[in-house]
């Protein structure tokens, strides 16, 4: 019995080690995946909760507006292991890794040995951040010798042509933040090529390995050097030039329209915030036409749950009918009427601004707020947040938050035909521990967006306050809130401000949230391993991709020079139909809208 499990424990190690051993085909495919590796970054021990910015949330968040696969290995929890950088069947399960773990993680001489066999046998290129390289062997496969950081006002300035920084420059510390001086990592060339220097030492340096791997350093302060746009543009270009092609999303010129509070309760009784809910006609003559008029989409973060006083319940908003305490007449039916109008013309998207816009709790002290007097606690803002309780300035309990979610998509689903995609409180009033995080549980409940990324693999903790991190960007729609104010008061104040939006912003193309967050969670995959042959699927998610379902997808198909030119003879196609050769950085690639499965490949 004994020998019996040795002899087979060393024919494992035997096949593994001809699989380890294969001869390298000159054309070997890379699997269009990325391995992001960190040391302690993620602050949420469970490996869901992306919060608290720095590089890492950056680049997730770059990553899944990009449309890049990626996993996430950190190391203050996971040990190095073989598995995590080949598959079942020996084969390199990532195109390239992105070494993002600081000077603390140290690296044993098996780990050492792991990674140059990734690298230099798996072929997996390497992309190495800032002064995310002070393991020596990390230093070894990107032909860098580290000195030390200190502060330098000098900026990245280009040296000379190259894929990674082609379009760029010459100073790649543009389009961010003005500083005086940032952290310069020193470290010295030794095998490397220079592709940009600072203050005339190296700080993008690429070195070829052979077989299409790379090793590219993208160095800078960690800190800061993803806030310049050519910084990202560069890092992006350097997974296209390490995995020798990628599939991208890029948004130069998308702006996203969001408007919040249609059904809201305050405009009824919070004095500072009163005025009438807007009319179909308001909605078709301001908004509806404008819309149509520039092709545009407007999102709109709505509430359809209604405190009714009387009752003592919530009730459906767009049932209500009445007039105000103020004397105002409040028509919910008719605002309904108007939204039906605009979706029927495609022109609004409804997305969830909670159930209520109110506290869950309105009866305990200070309250009751039910029945209160009009200029007594119903003038106070508190009792209009849902997400954290601003009048009693406590988080609110997550079970109590998730029923909230939940309610507020069945009641959409249930009035308008389709679930909210995107989640956005009241007031910006939100829960920030890990156990109520409001993000984590929106996430939880199926929605795709608030601010960052809402998923079933991780949630990424954006800005509550209808813009976004990058906004406005290549790699980031601009999130814009709504003339006049974000608001349907501010149409309720001045019906035409809202449609000078679209002189304000002449070449924008205004897509609605729900195309962001179908890309941000559209599926690209290469089947598992490099193969001879560069094959990738796109998929369309069946809940969060309706909007690409609906209208199909478009994507820059890009290859690096040096596959480029070894792909001379063959084509691309796109569900089966030829897009012509290879023979530009970038193809345009317009995917088919429906759920069926797209393939793109060259043959
Ligand atoms: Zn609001």
């Amino acid at each position: 019995m004994r020998f019996k499990i040795q002899a087979c424990l060393v024919q494992v190690v035997v096949s593994g080690l001809f699989l380890w051993q294969r001869p390298a085909a000159t054309q070997q495919i890379k699997p269009y995946r990325v391995l992001l590796v960190i040391s302690n970054q993620w602050k949420d021990p469970a490996s869901f909760l992306v919060s608290g910015g720095g590089e890492f949330q950056t680049l997730v968040t770059l990553f899944k507006s990009w449309g890049v696969p990626f996993d996430i290995l950190r190391l203050d929890q996971v040990i190095l292991d073989p598995g995590q950088f080949a598959d079942f069947q020996g084969r390199a399960r990532y195109g390239a890794i992105v070494w993002d773990a600081d000077a603390e993680t140290t690296l044993s001489p098996d780990d050492d040995l792991l990674l140059r066999e990734a690298v230099e046998k798996l072929r997996i290129s390497l992309i190495a951040l800032g002064d995310r390289i002070q393991q020596p062997e990390i230093q070894r496969l990107l032909g860098l010798r580290y000195r030390s950081e200190h502060m330098h006002s000098s900026h990245a300035l280009v040296a000379g042509d190259s894929f990674v920084l082609r379009g760029l420059g010459p100073d790649l510390h543009q389009q961010g933040p003005p500083t005086i001086a940032k952290q310069r990592v020193q470290a010295e060339a030794v095998g490397a090529s220079v592709l940009a220097t600072a203050g005339g030492l190296p700080q993008i340096t690429e070195r070829d390995l052979g077989n299409g791997t790379r090793a590219i350093w993208i160095g800078g302060d960690i800190d800061q050097l993803l806030l310049y746009q050519p910084m990202r543009t560069a890092l992006r270009r350097s997974i296209v030039e390490a995995i020798g092609y990628a599939l991208i999303k890029t948004w130069t010129n998308n702006v996203v329209l969001t408007m919040d509070d249609m059904g809201n309760a305050q405009n009824a009784w919070l004095e500072h915030w009163h005025y009438p809910a807007l009319t179909e006609g308001q909605i078709r003559q301001f908004m509806i036409e404008p819309l149509k008029a520039h092709h545009a989409i407007l999102s709109l973060n709505i509430v359809p749950g209604f405190v009714d006083d009387a009752a003592r319940r919530i009730v459906p908003t767009w049932k209500q009918q009445f007039t105000d305490q103020f004397g105002t007449k409040q028509d919910y039916v008719s605002t309904k009427k108007g939204l039906d109008e605009g979706i029927a013309e495609g022109v609004l998207e409804i997305e969830s601004h909670g159930w209520t816009h109110m506290q869950p709790d309105l009866t305990s002290p200070p309250g009751p707020w039910w029945g209160a007097p009009i200029e007594d606690e119903r003038a106070e803002v508190g009792w209009y947040r849902e997400f954290y309780d601003v009048r009693r300035n406590r988080e609110i309990p997550a079970a109590e938050q998730k029923f909230h979610m939940q309610q507020s998509r069945d009641w959409i689903k249930a009035e308008f035909g389709t679930e909210p995609l995107e989640f956005s409180t009241g007031g910006n009033g939100v829960s920030r521990s890990w156990a109520n995080n409001t993000w984590r549980i929106a996430a939880e409940v199926g929605y795709g967006y608030y601010g960052g990324y809402l998923g079933k693999d991780l949630a990424v903790e954006g800005r509550a306050d209808s813009t976004a991190d990058f906004g406005g960007t290549d790699d980031v729609p601009l999130l814009l809130p709504a003339l006049p104010d974000g608001h349907d008061r501010g149409i309720a104040h001045d019906p035409e401000g809202f449609a000078k939006v679209f002189d304000l912003h002449p070449h924008c193309d205004f897509i609605g949230l729900d195309e962001y967050i179908g890309y941000q969670h559209a599926t690209l995959m290469t089947s598992a391993g490099a193969s001879e042959r560069l094959k990738m699927t796109v998929e369309y998610d069946p809940h969060y991709c309706r909007a690409l379902r609906a209208k199909g997808s478009t994507w820059n198909f890009e290859v690096s020079d040096w596959l480029r030119s070894e792909l001379r003879s063959q084509q691309l196609w796109v569900d089966g139909k030829s897009s012509g050769a290879v023979d530009q950085e970038t193809k345009m690639v317009t995917l088919a809208p429906g759920l069926a499965p797209h393939v793109i490949e060259l043959r």
